[in-house]
């Protein structure tokens, strides 16, 4: 294969916001991975206010100090253990607000070819008007329930279920028949996320996200490819951070442009065709917006 060159990697005087629009011009094809910090970048924080003045009761019996150790706890009853996550869905997923940074990546992206891949599993790409068939949700949805036994491949909307537990709560304790128990083995419900193992249930709709997922990097991957990592910490590197670096080791045509406030080590091997950007993702892709637009304007004033 000819070794393919990235303008952005020789003009090291550009701002953030020009390297990021310069690397999203030049590539023809967008593999884009998003993880907590995009999420966070918009407000939608696991800890601070938001936390703090969903779950009072809560903090105060737990001591929690984040919804993230709330979401893992061990909970005394399925009671409480509702109570809990039918306000955890209704805070990150039935009544999260637009985020502008989504509204943002979808403009900067209109047209081109792009694919996403995101951990996270609210409803923030859903809102923003992204279209479903792009967006692979690999770690599963809050709006979804699952067997906890996994004796089915199905999923199941939740949020009926979840506005009737949030009515009925009372004392941190949702009522007996509002608890949602497996149709075919009787195992209690849970959310539909990965646990700590790595497992969670797959349903049809997820294999084809997928398969839609898997087809754009067969059909790209010898292409001009930008891997754009927005946000992905190190809680679980394995399912977009490490195939993302480990796809541009093995693709002398990608780059690998990674947008995070903290400096993670980055593999030698991919040190040339890697650009870390330390930036705030909501105003990076602001500025980056106007990169754009400034770039528009100056190519209709040449042509003209
Ligand atoms: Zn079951």
């Amino acid at each position: 294969m000819n070794e393919i060159s990235w303008n952005v990697l020789n003009n090291n005087n550009l701002t953030a916001a020009g390297r990021l629009s310069m690397a999203l011009d030049e590539a023809d094809a967008v593999l884009i991975g998003v993880g907590a910090g995009m999420a966070a970048a918009d407000g939608f924080t696991y800890a601070g206010p938001r936390f703090t003045e969903s779950f009072p009761d809560f903090i105060e019996k737990y001591c929690w100090l984040d919804m993230f150790q709330a979401s893992v706890f061990d909970f005394e009853t399925l009671n409480e253990e509702w109570a809990f996550f039918s306000r955890f869905v209704d805070l990150n997923y039935m009544s999260q607000p637009l985020g502008e940074s989504y509204v943002r990546l979808n403009e900067l992206l209109e047209g081109k070819n792009y694919h996403i891949i995101t951990s996270n599993a609210d409803n923030a790409f859903e809102i923003a008007g992204f279209n479903p068939d792009r967006v692979f949700d690999v770690q599963g949805k809050y709006n979804l329930l699952q067997c906890s036994q996994g004796c089915t491949q199905k999923r199941y909307n939740n949020e009926a279920l979840m506005k009737k537990m949030i009515e009925q709560q009372n004392s941190m304790r949702v009522p007996d028949d509002l608890i949602p128990y497996c149709g075919e083995c009787g195992a209690p419900m849970e959310l539909n996320r990965r646990n700590h193992t790595d497992w969670m249930v797959e349903d049809e709709k997820f294999c084809l996200d997928q398969k839609l997922f898997n087809n754009f990097l067969d059909e790209n991957i010898n292409k001009k490819i930008l891997l754009l990592e927005l946000g992905c910490g190190y809680m679980a590197p394995q399912v977009i951070k490490h195939p993302f670096q480990k796809m541009t080791e093995n693709r002398s045509n990608a780059l690998y442009m990674t947008v995070n406030l903290k400096d993670y080590s980055m593999p030698h091997e991919i040190r040339d065709r890697l650009v870390w950007l330390q930036e705030d993702i909501k105003k990076l892709l602001s500025d980056v917006e106007k990169e754009q637009q400034f770039t528009k304007m100056k190519t209709y004033e040449t042509e003209h």
